[in-house]
């Protein structure tokens, strides 16, 4: 009889085309079941559009075909797990590159919708930089609860991050197996309670890391924070392309640290300008808004106090307030739509 391990060794000649891994690279098996001659391989879907299902379907017929006699059923479940149900939409924020205020972003949207009062998380999952607990002055996690990890509480805001739960110093080296095994404890060990948002700041650019948590996340929506200089848009775009192979639902375009009002009132445009309402007409994305520079966003960011809190009369604070209030509005607008429920395709 066919063992579960050779089904195994067979799945990881079984490549995601989006992603050019394995399904067992990629952590997508869900359960092996072989009963008599039924094989019955089930994957997560995570998001994968339709063809790509199907592509993987029939990749997983293929390589098992080795097993003569044998009938292989493939299912796909959404990968929504029991402890996410508690969260209503889980929005990534992404960056085409690093310091383009990704980071602050997040974090301004995040405590900007919990003072309009939503219940709100925070997760940074950006594992290169992980500078959140800086920027809400969160120094350590309280203890955990038995096997869960508790969020710290900042500004009403929920937070836990990478960056809390490595020892200070030691190098964050990130494998496939590590970074898959992190996010899943990220998603299922940790104490939420019930969440409207959970806005999760994801690793900049496209590579492996961000795709992979993306995958692993079930995403309601992604927004796209970028500079206004057309060299960062590139970048950018294929952040965009990824989350449309993803078939996440993008929120908008950020463009921050747009120009700088000097105070003999005039404006300059340090990054240059429009780039970002140029990448939403471009890839006919929604523009949520633009984010001047303001050195008290750098300030408020290394001393733990968020801008929209320190300075909430600033021009910065009010449009991260409006972002977040459209943000919100086009979120119920996909939910209504029911854009944010995972497809589940039973492929026979
Ligand atoms: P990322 O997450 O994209 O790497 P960060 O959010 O860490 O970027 O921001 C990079 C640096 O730029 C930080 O020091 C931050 O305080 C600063 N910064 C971000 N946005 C602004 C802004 N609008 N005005 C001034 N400084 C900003």
């Amino acid at each position: 009889m066919v063992t579960e391990e050779q089904v195994t060794t067979a799945l990881k000649q079984v490549f995601v085309p989006t992603a050019e891994q394995s399904v067992i690279d990629l952590n997508l098996v869900r359960k092996i079941t072989i009963a008599d001659k039924n094989i019955t391989v089930t994957l997560a879907s995570t998001a994968l559009a339709d063809e790509v299902q199907n592509f993987v379907a029939a990749g997983v017929k293929s390589a098992l075909q080795q097993f003569k006699n044998t009938v292989v059923q493939v299912d796909f479940v959404a990968a929504k797990p029991q402890e996410l149900n508690e969260i209503k939409n889980i929005v990534a924020v992404m960056s085409g590159k690093g310091g383009v205020g990704k980071s602050t972003v997040a974090v301004n949207i995040a405590v900007a919708l919990a003072q309009s009062g939503a219940r709100v998380g925070l997760m940074d999952a950006d594992i290169y930089g992980p500078n959140i607990p800086t920027m809400l002055g969160v120094e350590k996690l309280p203890p955990p609860n038995g096997n869960k990890l508790v969020p710290a509480v900042a500004y009403d805001v929920k937070m836990i991050s990478m960056g809390l739960l490595v020892k200070p110093g030691q190098p964050l080296i990130w494998r496939g197996p590590m970074l898959n095994s992190a996010i899943r404890q990220f998603l299922a060990d940790v104490e939420w309670g019930e969440l409207d948002y959970l806005i999760v700041d994801l690793p900049p650019g496209t590579g492996d890391a961000a795709l992979s948590l993306a995958q692993a996340l079930p995403l309601s929506g992604a927004i796209i924070v970028t500079l206004p200089q057309l060299v960062s848009l590139e970048d950018a775009s294929r952040g965009l392309q990824m989350f449309r192979t993803l078939e996440v639902p993008i929120l908008g375009v950020i463009e921050n640290m747009s120009y700088l009002d000097l105070p003999d009132g005039t404006r300059m445009d340090i990054f240059g300008s429009g780039g970002g309402e140029q990448l939403a007409q471009a890839t006919q994305t929604p523009f949520l808004g633009k984010i001047p520079i303001d050195q008290n966003v750098r300030i408020g960011g290394d001393s733990g106090k968020p801008i929209v809190i320190s300075h909430p009369d600033s021009p910065v604070a009010k449009a991260l307030r409006e972002i977040a209030e459209s943000l919100a509005a086009k979120i119920s607008v996909a939910a209504l739509g029911g854009k944010n429920e995972l497809p589940i395709n039973i492929v026979e």
